[in-house]
C-alpha cells in the first residue's frame, strides 16, 4: 500500500495515469486530500465509485492517532502524542501567540544528533517521518483541538535537515495552492547545523525562516555538547549561513541556550556577538530546560546574556516558554512515554 498522503500532485496524476484514469482526477484527489483534509476515499464524492475503489486496492490515507492530549491550565498549550501507524511516538505542541496559533512539528522519531541537553536524542534515531506524517500532525491536531494553525515551527523531535527529502516534499505540498497553502513566510525550522543540507536548502527558495541551533560560540565548547560539530563546525556553519542568506535574502536565527557558568560570560557574548553581526542575523536566547537523567545541565539566566547581546548591539530575544507545567519541551512526552 502507498500512503497517498505523502504524494505530490505531480506524482498523484502519474498515479492516475497508470491505473487508466484522467490526469486531472489527481487534482480532485489532492484538494480532498489537502484543503478538506479527507481521511478516507469514500468522502471524495465527486470521484466516480468506481474509481475509489481502485484507490483503495493500492493506497492508503495514513493517519496518525492522538494518545495522550495535555493541555497546560496556564496558557493554552496543548502538547499531543501521537501514535504513528507503526505503533511509533512523535509530539506536536500548538501554542497561543497573539497572531494565530503555532504548531511546532516533529520530524523524526527519535534524532541521530545526540546534543547532551536534549531529550529527543536520548534513546537515538528510530526512522525519518513521511512527508505525510508532518502534514497530519497539522491535520489531526486541527482536528483534535478546533483550533487553526497560522504559524509553523519545525522544532519539535529530530533534525529535520537529516531528512531532507521528506521535509522538502512536505514543504512543497503545505505550500502548494490547491493543498492546504500555507506560505513558507509562516514557517520556522530549525536545525543544528547541517552545513551542506543548508546549502542546498537555499537553492529551493523556500522563503521559510531558517533557525540555527549555535549554543556556544567557541568550537572546544560546541564539540561538548552538539557531537555534531565535530563535522560541521561553527565557521563551517556560519559559511552556509551566509549563503542562505545571500541566496535568499532571508535573515537567520541563532538559537543560544544557556547554561550558568558554561556559555553565559560577557566573553561568550562578545564571541557570539562577533559570529552573527556580520550576518544581521538575531539571536533567540532560550533558558535551557532540565530534562530527566540529564540534571547537571541547564539553568541559565537568558534575560541576563540577552541583555549583554542587546549592549553588543545584536538583536535578541528570550524565547518565552509556554507550556512548562505539561512538559512541553520537545522529545519529553515521548521519552516518559517509552521510558527512555
Ligand atoms: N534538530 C533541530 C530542532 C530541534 S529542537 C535543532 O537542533 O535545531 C529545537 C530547539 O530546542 C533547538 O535549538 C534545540 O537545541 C533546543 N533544545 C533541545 N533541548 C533543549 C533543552 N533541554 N533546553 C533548551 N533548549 C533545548
Amino acid at each position: 500500500m502507498i500512503d497517498i498522503l505523502s504524494l505530490e500532485l505531480s506524482d498523484i496524476e502519474q498515479a492516475l495515469l497508470d491505473l487508466g484514469e484522467k490526469k486531472y482526477r489527481a487534482k480532485q484527489i489532492f484538494v480532498w486530500l489537502h484543503k478538506k483534509q479527507a481521511v478516507t476515499f469514500d468522502e471524495m464524492s465527486d470521484l466516480p465509485e468506481a474509481l475509489r475503489v481502485k484507490l483503495t486496492q493500492k493506497y492508503t490515507i495514513s493517519r496518525i492517532f492522538p494518545q495522550t492530549v495535555l493541555t497546560s491550565r496556564k496558557d493554552d498549550t496543548a502538547k499531543i502524542l501521537y501514535c504513528l501507524p507503526d505503533n511509533e511516538h512523535v509530539e506536536t505542541v500548538i501554542m497561543r501567540y497573539k497572531y494565530g496559533d503555532t504548531l511546532c512539528v516533529s520530524s523524526q522519531v527519535g534524532c541521530k544528533m545526540g546534543c547532551v541537553f536534549c531529550a529527543s536524542g536520548k534513546a537515538g534515531f528510530v526512522r525519518n517521518l513521511t512527508a505525510g506524517e508532518i502534514l497530519s500532525q497539522i491535520y489531526e491536531t486541527e482536528r483534535v483541538t478546533g483550533r487553526v494553525v497560522h504559524n509553523l515551527v519545525m522544532m519539535g523531535i529530530g533534525e529535520p535537515l537529516d531528512n531532507y527529502d521528506n521535509v522538502t516534499k512536505f514543504l512543497r505540498i503545505l505550500a502548494h495552492k490547491d493543498g492546504r497553502q500555507m506560505s513558507h513566510r509562516h514557517v520556522s525550522l530549525s536545525t543544528c547545523g547541517l552545513a551542506d543540507n543548508i546549502e542546498r536548502l537555499s537553492a529551493e527558495s523556500t522563503g521559510l525562516t531558517l533557525s540555527v541551533s549555535l549554543h556556544a560560540a567557541t568550537d572546544s565548547q560546541r564539540d561538548e555538547i552538539m557531537p555534531i560539530n565535530k563535522k560541521y563546525n561553527i565557521a563551517r556553519v556560519i559559511t552556509a549561513c551566509n549563503n542562505y542568506n545571500k541566496v535568499t535574502g532571508r535573515r537567520i536565527s541563532f538559537e543560544y541556550a544557556v547554561t550558568n557558568g558554561f556559555n553565559d560570560s560577557d566573553a561568550d557574548a562578545k564571541r557570539l556577538a562577533a559570529l552573527v553581526k556580520p550576518l544581521g542575523a538575531y539571536v533567540n536566547v532560550i533558558p535551557v530546560n532540565k530534562i530527566r537523567g540529564r540534571e547537571n545541565v541547564g539553568g541559565g539566566n537568558a534575560a541576563a546574556f540577552r541583555d549583554k547581546l542587546l549592549l553588543l548591539g545584536v538583536t535578541a530575544t528570550v524565547r518565552r516558554t509556554l507550556g512548562e507545567d505539561i512538559e512541553a519541551a520537545c522529545g519529553q512526552l515521548r521519552a516518559n512515554t517509552e521510558n527512555i
